[in-house]
């Protein structure tokens, strides 16, 4: 293209006098991430991780395992398991040919994954059924929106090998039990039934019937779903599409027997733990591969259908037929933890902060930085809850980090401490401080922390400091321990004891 560039656009410029302009950044563009994925950064994480913290002892309370399938499988197993028909499939997989020719995909969900690797290791010789977890990256190439991401995480369960009503109901329960612990319940949970290959090919050719006459004012998408997937006509956004929904044929007046039994055990079995659920008889899932229970798990009650659900799942029990493997009913469920993170901070739900340090390890000059480097290594391997800024120099700098960080103490090593084999220990709280043996340290830290949990230790004739001023403890004073460690406080005229207002001052003193 060879556009004119805009003559008045000053690029640079040298001339005296002139305006002085940024330098012109030459070489290769900023790198920015791809439309639809995202970082996650150090920020973000304390939410991310307490979730994923409550989802492993949920999976783990429940009993399950977990398991982890590859980010990249065969075009073909996702394909088959979704059904040639469905949007994942058709749309909105990341699918290419590797450099080997191979065709592949990005798992747009984590179900055919588990349902290969069960059959690939042959997971049918374990006790039935197995019960597996995973947590991890998902990708679907979808129009980026409020709470949609192209690479999404989802946890999930899958029970595989029973196909009694009871596991359906634990799942749901579980699914529950999770926002609840997240503390986003009362959510909506809305529930329904396919029934079977049988008694769905009966209710689809009456539902195709219902749906006929009405073709020209459905939407284009519709449309399709006529011929090739007509129970996602039920769950068409269209405003248009919707006031045909309410008449149609519903489902559960079309599943057999034995469905029906089915599913009413599952019911009564919520109903037992007091699982609040409402019955809707459109939910279909986007999934081909759904039968008898299904479920999706929304926000608030009239958020249903208006908003992304949080989750959702089913049994699905011919998925393993279709695969080739022997006939075995399954059934699980995948939360998207995206959605359900940006639903804690509607709610305004955050984590506990990360428990402040117990202990701040501050240094002055090289030889205490070693040492100090030391002490970090053996504390954090006591179970001390430490921090420190090994990269500062200055003390000053180093103690207004530990004030920011609330640490309850710092062990402030200099120069003098090294020759010692000493160290201090300042209460940051009452910037009481006091020297003590290199080797004391972690018996008198404990005793501190276990002590003073409510009220910083303040020696007797210690001086709290006034703010601005530098602290000082009384000499003789004696900690209240039941063994002081022998080392007595020196008086503040021995310099040590004294933190002054600026390094220069701390340095010399020591
Ligand atoms: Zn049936
Ligand atoms: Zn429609």
């Amino acid at each position: 293209m060879a556009s004119p560039k805009p003559a008045a656009k000053p690029v640079f410029t040298s001339k005296p006098g002139a305006a002085v302009l940024p330098p012109v950044r030459t070489g290769p563009p900023t790198p920015r991430s791809l439309r639809g994925f995202r970082d996650l950064l150090p920020a973000d994480q304390l939410v991310w991780r307490h979730v994923r913290q409550v989802a492993d002892e949920l999976a783990t309370g429940y009993g399950f395992g977990w398991i982890d399938p590859p980010v990249l499988e065969d075009v073909a197993l996702f394909s088959r398991a979704a059904g040639r028909h469905s949007d994942i499939v058709t749309k909105e997989m990341f699918s290419f040919t590797d450099t080997g020719g191979e065709n592949v995909a990005l798992r747009p969900e984590f179900t055919p994954g588990v349902v290969r690797a069960y059959i690939e290791h042959g997971l049918l010789n374990n006790p039935q059924p197995i019960r597996v977890a995973y947590w991890g990256p998902a990708f679907r190439r979808e129009r980026p929106q409020h709470g949609r991401y192209r690479q999404f995480t989802q946890f999930g369960v899958e029970v595989i090998g029973s196909g009694a009503a009871v596991v359906d109901a634990q799942l749901v329960a579980m699914f529950y039990h999770l926002c609840e612990q997240l503390g986003i319940a009362p959510v909506s949970i809305q529930l329904n039934s396919l029934g079977c290959a049988t008694c769905r090919a009966e209710y689809r050719t009456e539902l195709v019937n219902y749906y006929k006459p009405k073709r020209r004012y459905l939407c284009e998408d519709c449309k399709k779903r006529l011929s090739k997937n007509p129970l996602r006509l039920l769950d068409c956004k269209n405003a248009n599409c919707q006031q045909h929904i309410a008449g149609a044929p519903q489902l559960l007046d079309w599943v057999d027997d034995a469905c029906k039994k089915h599913f009413m055990a599952v019911v009564e079995y919520l109903d037992g733990m007091e699982i609040p659920y409402v019955l809707n008889p459109y939910l279909v899932r986007g999934l081909d591969y759904y039968t008898r229970t299904v479920f999706e798990v929304w926000p608030t009650a009239d958020a249903a259908g208006s908003t992304a659900a949080l989750g959702g799942g089913g049994r699905y029990d011919d998925l393993l037929g279709l695969m080739g493997g022997n006939p075995t009913p399954a059934a699980g469920f995948a939360v998207g933890i995206d959605r359900l993170i940006l639903r804690l901070k509607e709610m305004n739900v955050s984590p506990a902060a990360p428990k402040a340090p117990d202990v701040f390890v501050a240094q002055i000059g090289e030889q205490a930085k070693i040492k100090a480097l030391k002490l970090f290594e053996r504390l954090r391997r006591e179970g001390f809850a430490v921090s420190e800024n090994f990269s500062k120099d200055s003390l000053k700098a180093q103690l207004e980090i530990a004030n920011k960080q609330h640490a309850r103490y710092a062990i402030i090593i200099g120069q003098k401490e090294v020759l010692d084999g000493t160290v201090l220990i300042r209460d940051m709280d009452g910037g009481v401080q006091e020297i003590i043996g290199y080797d004391k340290i972690s018996g008198d830290l404990e005793r501190k922390l276990k002590n003073g949990a409510a009220s910083p230790i303040i020696e007797e004739g210690a001086v709290a400091p006034v703010e601005g001023e530098t602290p000082v403890t009384a000499p003789e004073a004696e900690a209240p321990q039941p063994k002081p460690s022998g080392k007595k406080q020196r008086s503040s005229s021995g310099s040590q004891l004294s933190l002054p207002d600026s390094d220069e001052n701390l340095v010399e003193g020591i």
